[in-house]
């Protein structure tokens, strides 16, 4: 891959695709990470001499422009953390576009607005991309969460000038690359969405140790191996991929759960008018002592309903257990740490990509990296 340490970038002009999209409440920013995530190649290219032009999506504004998913509050607390000016422009294209670029001195900074007010971003289209590209001479994908997406901005764009790859797409690449882990090498997985999650699963089963399933997702596997969950969440489609997946030895089920009626029950005995919704206590044990012993932890996906008190319980132990662990911890997906975001300053690597971690840790080529290489 091609790295922003090696690109040309005093006095140029350098185009650069964040992934600012956070989550915003009221015209309020809730959480800022992402924005965080990004600061390290701004500093770069500013203290380069460069003129960093940044652009980013926000929110499905369905390629028109919304006024409720304009990138203005992201400016401001772009400006707070990076203690200086922020310039911004109330499009990310045409006249309004090139005359903020135009105003640019190096070291300078600015915000375009939100890419998808235009249908072209998501469509990649030849036109968009062109408008896009004339803004900048460098290109530079540091938006790791987008990546898997051929996307104007990232993969039009990067077929187009020159591109590199910034400094938070490269430490993601590092960290969830999980190459020559220390062993044990454990993966705890859990979440709803077990379908998307059948690759990453396959593939864990290939290079972890063990691979404990938690959250709604451990159904499907109970069903899978003859157990009755009553009214719990279960993918029918996702049975059989299971049921080979538990032929590895290697994936670990829980014992216990607490149900919606709060009740904790073993897993062979849940009520058919009853679901799961939380690992149990024994559950929570087992887990934590294999997490403890691990050199290597790869997590994603709550181990229950995580929004919902009690049910929380068994995401926030486990999270516990990972941080007091000696291991090396990667922890990736968009719900996973949303719900102990007082934890995440603990594990060695929070991935800012949901999707597009789960398909590099599948070991699927994403195709805004692999216009990089
Ligand atoms: P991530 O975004 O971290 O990859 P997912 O999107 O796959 O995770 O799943 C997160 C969702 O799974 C959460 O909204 C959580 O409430 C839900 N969930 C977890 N366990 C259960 C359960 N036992 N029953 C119903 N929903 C669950
Ligand atoms: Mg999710």
């Amino acid at each position: 891959m091609r790295r922003v340490q090696d690109a040309r970038v005093e006095r140029r002009n350098v185009l650069v695709r964040v992934d600012f999209n956070v989550p915003i409440e009221k015209g309020k920013i809730t959480d800022d990470f992402r924005i965080r995530a990004a600061l390290p190649t701004i500093d770069f290219l500013r203290k380069k001499g460069a003129r960093v032009i940044l652009i980013s999506h926000l929110g499905r504004p369905g390629g028109k422009s919304d006024r409720s998913l304009s990138l203005k509050p992201v400016k401001e607390r772009l400006e707070k953390l990076l203690k200086r000016k922020v310039f911004f422009a109330d499009d990310c294209v045409g006249e309004k576009a090139a005359e903020a670029v135009g105003r640019l001195k190096c070291g300078d900074v600015l915000l375009l607005e939100n890419l998808r007010f235009h249908e072209g971003e998501k469509k990649n289209a030849a036109r968009f991309v062109e408008s896009l590209a004339s803004l900048g001479d460098v290109f530079v994908n540091d938006a790791f969460g987008v990546s898997h997406r051929k996307h104007a901005s990232v993969y039009g764009v990067a077929k187009r000038l020159k591109a590199y790859a910034g400094l938070l797409v490269q430490k993601e690449v590092r960290n969830l690359s999980l190459d020559r882990p220390r062993r044990p090498f454990v993966a705890l997985v859990g979440g709803a969405k077990v379908e998307d999650k059948l690759g990453v699963l396959k593939r864990l089963v290939k290079k972890a140790d063990a691979v404990l399933v938690g959250g709604a997702m451990m159904f499907t596997f109970l069903k899978a191996s003859g157990v009755e969950v009553g009214k719990s969440l279960v993918d029918e489609g996702s049975i059989d991929e299971a049921k080979r997946l538990l032929r590895s030895k290697k994936v670990v089920l829980p014992i216990d759960v607490v149900l919606d009626s709060r009740d904790v029950v073993d897993v062979d005995s849940i009520p058919r008018q009853r679901k799961g919704l939380d690992v149990g206590p024994m559950t929570v044990q087992i887990f934590s002592s294999m997490l403890a012993q691990a050199g290597t932890v790869f997590w994603n996906g709550p181990m229950g309903m995580v929004e919902k008190s009690p049910f929380n319980k068994g995401t926030v132990a486990v999270a516990r257990a990972i941080a007091s662990s000696g291991c090396r911890s990667v922890v990736g997906g968009g719900d996973t740490v949303a719900a102990i975001p007082e934890l995440r300053d603990e594990f060695d690597h929070v991935s800012s990509g949901g999707g597009a971690a789960l398909e590099f840790v599948e070991g699927r080529k994403l195709p805004g990296l692999k216009v990089l290489e």
